[in-house]
This record gives structure tokens, sequence and C-alpha cells, in this order.
């Protein structure tokens, strides 16, 4: 168990104006942010984070959307904050996600859903280097 989990605030819900509700959330909840920026991938970087996906069937249109305009990322610090984060945001499809969960609450379709966290302590460390060099994280 490690503490700290990286996540991203996806094209869908920044262009429907979350980012405040989200971090205010992340927050109240708890997380403290360790890193954070407005960016956005090009195509190749999205294909470079999303490449343990490359063989399914959902890979290119994850790619072209998680490409066609800013995230917001972070590096967020909690107690096991990798299972943390993952039961905030909720299931992948968020019609299987729980009430007040903030893939409930903001995401579109299990395509477009709003938010992205690391599913392991090694995964974490590998999108945290992947976004942020070593001076930018507190
Ligand atoms: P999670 O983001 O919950 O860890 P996965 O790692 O399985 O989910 O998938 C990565 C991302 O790929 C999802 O968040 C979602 O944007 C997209 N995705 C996953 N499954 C599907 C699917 N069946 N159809 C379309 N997009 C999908
Ligand atoms: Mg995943």
């Amino acid at each position: 168990m490690s503490n700290t989990t990286l996540m991203m605030i996806k094209p869908d819900a920044v262009e429907n104006g979350h980012i405040g509700n989200i971090l205010q959330k992340i927050l109240s909840s708890g997380f403290q942010i360790k890193a954070l920026k407005l960016t956005q991938l090009s195509l190749n970087d999205a294909k470079r984070f999303y490449e343990i996906h490359k063989e399914r069937a959902f890979f290119n249109d994850l790619v072209s959307f998680m490409s066609r305009g800013p995230i917001v990322v972070a590096v967020l610090k909690k107690k096991d904050a990798v299972n943390s984060f993952r039961n905030l945001i909720g299931s992948t499809d968020p019609s299987e996600a729980a009430e007040g969960t903030i893939r409930k609450l903001y995401a579109t379709s299990i395509g477009e859903n709003a938010v992205h966290g690391s599913d392991s302590d090694e995964n974490a460390e590998i999108e945290s280097s992947f976004h942020f060099a070593g001076r930018e994280r507190f």
C-alpha cells in the first residue's frame, strides 16, 4: 500500500465545466494535491499512456477522445490512495457507478467517464512520472 495516485480529469469533464466541482470533491474527501496542471495529450501521448489497452476494441476511440481537448492532471496523496481514489470515482461504466461517486455524478458514458485513477501503486508511479518532472511533485 502506498500513499499517492495519479488522476486525470478527462476532456469530457473539462468541456462540461466540471473541473472545479471534481477538485472540490477530491479535496473534501481528504486527498492532498502534490502536483497539478492543465495540459493536453497529443494522439501519440495518449497511445503511450494507454499502451496496455492497445489490443482492445475501444483503443482508437479512447486515444482520440483523450487527446481531443485539455485535461487536468494531478498527483494525489492520502492513506491507501490508489484504492481510496478508485472508490471515490466509481465503476468504469457510470451506469454501474455507486451514488455520490465522481463518475456517477459527472461521466456521460463508459468511454467518456470524466476521470482516470491509477489501478496500482506501480502504475501510479509510472503515470506520475509520465506527466510530471520530479521538481513538479511536492
Ligand atoms: P478504468 O479507467 O476504470 O481503470 P479501464 O482501465 O478498463 O477502466 O479502461 C480505461 C479507459 O478506457 C476507461 O476509463 C474508459 O475511458 C475506456 N473504456 C474502458 N472500457 C471501455 C469500453 N467497453 N468501451 C469504451 N471505452 C472503454
Ligand atoms: Mg484502468
